[in-house]
């Protein structure tokens, strides 16, 4: 979402979670893109849409209008033709004792996130990009007392040294996973990442599902590693090399596959046509 609206005109460091009031018509045409290239799953414009992210933009006190809308122009987009997720992503600082963010505050704030998201006709809850499986648990734990649909948890890892994938914060696969099903989500993996190319999603696709037992694995790629042009992180897999991955994850054990930064809907085309035909 975030690569395609800048490509639609937004500013670098604006919130494109404004545009879901101010130029929905710009989300919708994302929404219906992803539709369109046969995606069962449509993510909504709402990432940063946990108060605490809103603040930095001024856009304190409107939450609740904002996750409302963001799930509005999703189901706008695509009718009844595909799961909308509602996306929940990092609330932008630490937790006590790192911070100064109680986990009773936080559990608050993604209650009132999720509940909008769920309000404005979300399907699922889509946590995304998390780096600390205790703020993992705690939105996890949020969206299921927000409402009664499935909870999915993704973290984003780190290829660090070798294969030895952790989050940005230190946790390891194994970790992560547990944490995520003991908060009671009903599908855990892996979305974007930092330095990983598309072998390494494919390791850690491997080490996810061996942590997850018998809780289903998602992993939403990036296109690649990006790579810094004039001032500009460029994703560097093709279509082809993304649909190329497909089998290997589905190999692994993964049950879901999307894409996260840097996959266009070109990317999505050719990863679920490949999807199509192994099934
Ligand atoms: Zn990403």
């Amino acid at each position: 979402m975030g690569t395609q609206l800048i490509a639609a005109g937004l500013a670098p460091g604006d919130c494109g979670m404004l545009w879901c009031v101010e130029k929905p018509d710009a989300v919708e045409a994302v929404h219906r893109r992803y539709r369109d290239a046969g995606c069962d799953l449509i993510t909504t414009n709402s990432f940063g849409g946990c108060t605490t992210n809103l603040e930095r933009h001024s856009l304190t006190g409107h939450a609740d209008e904002l996750n409302r809308a963001a799930a509005q122009a999703a189901r706008r987009a695509v009718g009844d033709n595909a799961w909308v997720l509602a996306d929940i992503g990092p609330f932008g600082g630490f937790l006590e004792p790192l911070g100064e963010m109680t986990a009773a505050e936080l559990f608050k704030l993604f209650v009132q996130q999720a509940a909008a998201l769920k309000a404005g006709g979300a399907d699922a809850a889509l946590i995304e990009t998390m780096t600390d499986p205790g703020e993992a648990a705690v939105a996890v734990k949020a969206a299921k007392q927000a409402a009664d649909w499935p909870v999915i948890a993704t973290y984003a890892f780190d290829r660090g040294d070798g294969t030895n994938y952790r989050t940005m914060m230190g946790t390891t696969i194994e970790v992560a996973m547990k944490e995520a099903i003991a908060a009671g989500a009903d599908v855990v993996g892996a979305n974007c990442g930092t330095a990983m190319n598309l072998e390494d999603y494919a390791r850690l696709a491997e080490q996810m599902v061996r942590a997850a037992g018998k809780t289903p694995v998602i992993i939403q790629p990036n296109a690649g590693a990006p790579q810094n042009v004039g001032g500009k992180d460029i994703y560097p897999a093709t279509p082809a090399e993304m649909a190329a991955l497909v089998p290997t994850l589905l190999n692994a054990g993964v049950r879901i596959i999307g894409g996260c930064c840097g996959t266009s809907p070109d990317h999505l085309r050719a990863m679920g046509e490949t999807l199509r035909k192994q099934s």
